[in-house]
């Protein structure tokens, strides 16, 4: 791969993450605090409910930090815009909307339809 588009796709990977850990930081803050709520099952509820949208965001985001370092991983090796599946190229557009693709667009929707 082209050395001025792989720091393209590290710059972009790397400002996906601080994002992604701004809104991570930002979701813990407004987890209230465990015995915070007793005493008001209304409150209590809205808490659990609150709570619980916020460990969704979690498992979604955690997937995804994990998916980038990943691709940060695979820059560092010098195995970046392969796909696992064929070992062809990952096409440029493809990296450009998804910078931690593992696979290219063939082999995803190959994955797509199998399931
Ligand atoms: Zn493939």
């Amino acid at each position: 791969m082209d050395p001025a588009d792989l720091r393209r796709y590290h710059r972009l990977l790397l400002k996906k993450q601080r994002e992604l850990s701004s809104a991570l930081g930002a979701a813990q803050s407004r987890v209230p605090a465990a015995g915070g709520w007793e005493g008001d099952v209304i409150d209590q509820a809205n808490a659990d409910e609150e709570a619980e949208l916020q460990i969704q965001l979690h498992r979604t985001d955690g997937r995804l930090a994990r998916a980038i370092e990943e691709a940060l991983a695979r820059i560092r090796q010098g195995t970046y815009g392969v796909c696992e599946v064929c070992n062809r190229p990952i096409s440029k557009a493809r990296l450009e909307a998804v910078p931690w693709a593992r696979h290219c667009r063939e082999c995803k929707e190959r994955e797509h339809s199998a399931a």
